[in-house]
C-alpha cells in the first residue's frame, strides 16, 4: 500500500525565551567529547563587532566563521568548500551551530549533512538522497519568518537546481529561540520575512492537503501575525518579537503537514531566474494573487499599507519573453504545490501561458 500521510521527524529539543541564548554553552557541553572534540560556529556577519560576538560560547579549540549572506542565498559550492576546509583543518567536529537568519539555518543544516556524506552537495539535492546522518546541529534564529528553524530541508542553489537537501537528518537536534536576538532586524526585512510566515499559512490553509493538524498551527500563527502586523500594538516591540518567533515556527509546522501553493511556486521561478530573495519575492508576488487567495491578499495589502512598505510594480516591463518563459517553467515544475493549491486537474488549469501572464502582472 502507498504511504498517504506524512510522517515527519521534528526538532529534538527547543528552548524558548528571552535570554535563552546564554544557555547555549551549557546545552553544548555534553556533546563536546564527540568526534574530534570541537564545535563549528557559523554566525551571520551582521553580528561581527556587535555585542552578540562576545556572547558566542566558542571555546579555544572551536572554529568560528562569520558568513555574509548579503550577496547571494546559500550555494552548493559554498557548502562544499566550507566542508573541505573544516575537515582538512581539524577533522570531524562534535557539532555545528548556526546563528543567523534562514540563510544561516540552511548553511548549518547542509554543512552538518555534508561533513559525513562524500562528494558534492549537488549530488544530494532532492528528497532522501542523503546516505548517512550528519553531525549534531543547533539552530539559533536571529530573524523570524521562514520557519527554516523547524523545517526538514536545507535549500541550496546549485549550478542546475535550487533545491533542498531534504531528509529526516536535516532537522535540527536543538533550536534556541531567544526573541532578544531579532530586535535589531531592519524594518524592511522584519516585514518581508514575517510575511513569509503569513503566506505559508494562507497557502497551507487553501488547498487539499490542509487538515485539522496543519490548520491549528496556521490559525494560531495567523493570529500572532495579525497582532504583530496590524492594529494599534503592531510594530517591532519586544512583545511582538516574542510572538513573531513563535509564529514563524508554527507557520513552518503548518506547511510541513500541508503544502505551500501558488505564491511559493511563482516565487521559486522568480528567485531561480533572477536571484530575487525568497521572502521579498513572495511579497512581490502575493500583491497580485487576489484571484487565488482573495481574503489573504486583502489582509496582506492591509499590512503593507499599515507599515508603508514600498512594493515596486511594473518590474516585468524590463523582462524579456525568454526570461518570463524560463520563470514559468521553473514554477510549472513544482507539481506538489499545484496539486495542493489547484487539485488533480491542475494541468488543465495551470498552463505555461497562464503562468507567464501571472509573471507579467509583476
Ligand atoms: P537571511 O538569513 O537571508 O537574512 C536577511 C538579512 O537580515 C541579512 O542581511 C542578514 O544579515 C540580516 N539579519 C539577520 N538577522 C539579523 C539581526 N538579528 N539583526 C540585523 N540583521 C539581521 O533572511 P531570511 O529571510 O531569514 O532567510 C532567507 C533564506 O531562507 C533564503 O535563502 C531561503 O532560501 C531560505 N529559506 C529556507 C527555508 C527552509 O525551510 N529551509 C524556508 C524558507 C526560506
Ligand atoms: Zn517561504
Amino acid at each position: 500500500t502507498q504511504t498517504t500521510h506524512k510522517n515527519f521527524k521534528g526538532v529534538e529539543k527547543t528552548v524558548y525565551g528571552r535570554g535563552s541564548f546564554s544557555q547555549l554553552d551549557e546545552i553544548l557541553a555534553p556533546r563536546r567529547a564527540d568526534n574530534e572534540g570541537y564545535f563549528v560556529f557559523l554566525v551571520d556577519n551582521y553580528f561581527k563587532g556587535k555585542p552578540l560576538e562576545g556572547q558566542v560560547p566558542a571555546h579555544a579549540e572551536d572554529l568560528t566563521y562569520y558568513i555574509s549572506v548579503e550577496e547571494h542565498e546559500p550555494t552548493t559550492d559554498q557548502i562544499d568548500r566550507l566542508r573541505d576546509e573544516i575537515l582538512s583543518k581539524k577533522g570531524l567536529p562534535s557539532g555545528v551551530v548556526g546563528i543567523g537568519g534562514g540563510s544561516i539555518m540552511d548553511i548549518a543544516k547542509a554543512l552538518s549533512l555534508m561533513l559525513t556524506n562524500e562528494g558534492s552537495s549537488t549530488l544530494y539535492q532532492g528528497l532522501n538522497l542523503i546516505k548517512k546522518p550528519g553531525v549534531y546541529h543547533v539552530g539559533v534564529p536571529t530573524i523570524s519568518g521562514t520557519g527554516a528553524e523547524v523545517s526538514m530541508t536545507a535549500v541550496l542553489t546549485g549550478p542546475v537546481k535550487k533545491l533542498g537537501l531534504k531528509c529526516e537528518w536535516t532537522v535540527f537536534n536543538q533550536i534556541v529561540l531567544d526573541p532578544d536576538l531579532i530586535a535589531s532586524v531592519p524594518r524592511n526585512w522584519w516585514f518581508y520575512t514575517g510575511m513569509d510566515t503569513y503566506i505559508h499559512c494562507i497557502e497551507s490553509e487553501n488547498g487539499r492537503m490542509n487538515n485539522a493538524y496543519s490548520h491549528a498551527y496556521a490559525e494560531q500563527a495567523m493570529k500572532l501575525c495579525r497582532e504583530v502586523y496590524l492594529g494599534e500594538n503592531s510594530g517591532q516591540t519586544a512583545e511582538n518579537d516574542d510572538k513573531l518567533m513563535v509564529a514563524s515556527m508554527m507557520g513552518g509546522l503548518s506547511l510541513t503537514y500541508s503544502e505551500v501553493g501558488v505564491c511559493h511556486a511563482l516565487s521559486y521561478g522568480l528567485s531561480k531566474i533572477l536571484g530575487t530573495r525568497h521572502c521579498y519575492a513572495n511579497c512581490l508576488i502575493m500583491n497580485h494573487l487576489a484571484d487565488y487567495y482573495p481574503q489573504g491578499v486583502a489582509e496582506f495589502k492591509e499590512m503593507v499599507a499599515y507599515h508603508q512598505i514600498d512594493l515596486p510594480k511594473g518590474l516585468s516591463k524590463e523582462w524579456s519573453d525568454d526570461t518570463i518563459t524560463q520563470m514559468a517553467h521553473v514554477s510549472y515544475n513544482l507539481p506538489h504545490m499545484w496539486l495542493h493549491a489547484i487539485g488533480d486537474n491542475w494541468q488543465e488549469v495551470i498552463t505555461i501561458d497562464l503562468l507567464k501572464d501571472l509573471f507579467r502582472r509583476l
